[in-house]
């Protein structure tokens, strides 16, 4: 069975036809012709794009019997847990807002669902979805303070699919609803 793997998106393209090393921690690609696997930076020739396929790790290249390249030596890629904690955390800092799912961030920062959520709780003490919660309901507070949108605006521009969802985890988090948030903050004023 002739296993063509996964095809290299626009992006990945770009990274290999530019030799760029700032994507070297984030994906490494194995050329079919040769069965050799490289870094996104390697200097060797550039292969044909139809021929490249995209591996998250080494070890599933070797597996799939790609050998690592010689010239950029693709073994001596791997990201420290912290530093990929940190790429994760700046990722949510900005993007918390939005449906971030375990699933889209596994894709994205290249680990299993299960390792992914692992590996953060192991670095962080928190769970992925605590971390996301509370960067939610940091910036709920701060809007129940400063201005004067309604819940279910609040509840959207956070990222929360309903206003009663966001009631109900505001209240689990802050013992109290953002209603009563509000107006106490109010009356301090
Ligand atoms: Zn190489």
């Amino acid at each position: 069975m002739m296993n063509e793997g996964v095809r290299p998106t626009d992006e990945q393209w770009a990274a290999i036809e530019t030799n760029d090393k700032t994507y070297n921690e984030r994906f490494l690609y194995g050329v079919h012709s040769t069965k050799i696997c490289c870094k996104p930076s390697c200097p060797s020739r550039l292969p044909h794009r139809e021929k490249v396929c995209i591996f998250h790790s080494l070890e599933e290249a070797m597996a799939q019997g790609f050998r690592p390249c010689k010239r950029c030596r693709p073994e001596n890629v791997i990201l420290p847990n912290d530093e990929w904690v940190a790429l994760i955390n700046a990722f949510l800092e900005t993007h918390y807002m939005y449906d971030v799912t375990l699933d889209k961030l596994a894709a994205r920062f290249h680990g299993s669902k299960f390792h992914l959520s692992r590996i953060y709780k192991e670095m962080t003490g928190e769970t992925l979805t605590q971390h996301i919660t509370q960067l939610r309901l940091t910036e709920a507070k701060r809007l129940l303070n400063n201005t004067t949108l309604r819940i279910h605006e609040i509840a959207a521009r956070v990222g929360f699919h309903s206003s009663a969802y966001f009631v109900a985890v505001f209240k689990q988090y802050e013992q109290q609803t953002p209603k009563q948030y509000q107006l106490k903050a109010r009356n301090k004023r």
